[in-house]
C-alpha cells in the first residue's frame, strides 16, 4: 500500500482544504486554496516550472479526470518530481455542476480589467490570478499548459493555441512539450482575448490552451487519452526528451467578425481544420463577403450564432 495518496478532483469540488501537506519521498504537495494546489520538489530544480490548469470549463471533464489520474500516480508511486508545479481545477462551481459555466465564460476574464465582476467566474478568476503571480514570483520561468477539450469535430484532433503574449518568444520549449502530448497542429493567435493562457504569458511564462480532442459526452471514456500520463509523467520528472510526433503550425490570417445588419455563414458541415478550396464562400454580409483565398486555408471555431461583433471564425493557413 502507498504511504500517501491524493484525490485532486474531490478534495478541489470541497470548501474545507487539507491542513497538511502531502509528503511524498520526490516533493511536497500542499493545498493553497481549493483547487489550487502546489507541487515544490525537495531538491531544488533548474527545470522551467510548470502549471497545469483544467476546467476553465466545467462540462470538459476529460482533461479534470485525466489531471486526477496523473496527481494520483505521482503520490501513489512515490515519483521523483523535478519540477515545481502548480496545478489549478480552474471554475470548481462549473465542475460541479456539469456546465461549461456558472455565468460568464472564464476563459475571457483573466486579465484584471476583464474580471471585475461579483459573478462566480470573476471572483474564480481573480482568485487564480492571485495563485499564479504568486507561483511565478517564485518560479519566473515557466510553462502552462490550459487543457480542454471540444465537442466539436476537427481534422487535426489535438491542438493547442499559442497566446498573442508568446508571439515573438521562442518557442523551442513548449514545441517539445506539443511533440511528447501528440499535438496535431498549433496555431499563433495573434488577437488579444483575456484567456488564461495569456494572462500567465504575460507573466512570461510559454503558455498555450490545449485542447486534447473531441469528446461527446461529460463521462466519455479515459483509454483513448491516458497516452498523455506518462507525457506528463515525463513533464513533472524531468526534461522533454524528442519525440517523433509531428506537430503542423498554422498562422491566423484573420478573424471574421460578425458585423451589423444581416448576415449569413455559408458553409455547412463545417470541420475545425479542414482544408478549403480557393473560392469557397465563407460568410457573406451586407457590404462584405468572406470567401477562402488559397486552397489549404481553413477556418477554427466556426460559429455562426454570435452576436454582433463577436468572431465569428479565425481563418488560418498551414505555415
Ligand atoms: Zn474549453
Amino acid at each position: 500500500m502507498p504511504s500517501a495518496t491524493i484525490d485532486f478532483l474531490h478534495t478541489s469540488l470541497t470548501e474545507d482544504i487539507p491542513a497538511t501537506a502531502i509528503e511524498t519521498p520526490g516533493a511536497l504537495l500542499t493545498w493553497e486554496a481549493p483547487g489550487i494546489l502546489s507541487v515544490e520538489p525537495h531538491e531544488p530544480s533548474h527545470l522551467p516550472a510548470a502549471i497545469i490548469s483544467v476546467g476553465v470549463h466545467g462540462d470538459e471533464t476529460v482533461p479534470v479526470r485525466l489531471v486526477d489520474h496523473w496527481l494520483r500516480g505521482l503520490v501513489e508511486k512515490e515519483l521523483r518530481v523535478q519540477r515545481p508545479l502548480l496545478v489549478l481545477l480552474a471554475n470548481p462551481g462549473a465542475v460541479q455542476a456539469g456546465t461549461r459555466f456558472v455565468e460568464h465564460n472564464m476563459n475571457r476574464l483573466f486579465s484584471s480589467s476583464a474580471a471585475l465582476g461579483e459573478d462566480a467566474e470573476s471572483r474564480r478568476a481573480r482568485v487564480l490570478m492571485k495563485a499564479v503571480q504568486w507561483f511565478v514570483e517564485r518560479h519566473p520561468d515557466g510553462l502552462h499548459f490550459d487543457l480542454h477539450s471540444t465537442i466539436k469535430p476537427s481534422d487535426r484532433e489535438r491542438f493547442a493555441l499559442v497566446p498573442p503574449a508568446c508571439a515573438e518568444r521562442p518557442l523551442t520549449n513548449l514545441m517539445k512539450w506539443f511533440q511528447r502530448f501528440a499535438v496535431d497542429a498549433w496555431v499563433q493567435n495573434r488577437s488579444a482575448a483575456a484567456t488564461f493562457a495569456n494572462f500567465s504569458a504575460g507573466l512570461g511564462y510559454l503558455s498555450a490552451t490545449l485542447e486534447l480532442g473531441q469528446v461527446s459526452a461529460i463521462d466519455e471514456p479515459l483509454d483513448r487519452f491516458m497516452p498523455i500520463i506518462p507525457e506528463l509523467e515525463g513533464l513533472a520528472q524531468g526534461p522533454s526528451t524528442p519525440s517523433g510526433h509531428q506537430t503542423q503550425g498554422y498562422q491566423v490570417l484573420r478573424e471574421i467578425i460578425r458585423p451589423e445588419g444581416e448576415f449569413e455563414v455559408c458553409l455547412q458541415d463545417f470541420v475545425n481544420f479542414r482544408p478549403l478550396t480557393a473560392g469557397t464562400v465563407i460568410a457573406r454580409g451586407e457590404t462584405e463577403e468572406w470567401t477562402i483565398e488559397q486552397t489549404g486555408d481553413a477556418l477554427l471555431f466556426l460559429n455562426a450564432q454570435v452576436p454582433v461583433g463577436h468572431r465569428v471564425a479565425l481563418v488560418i493557413r498551414p505555415n
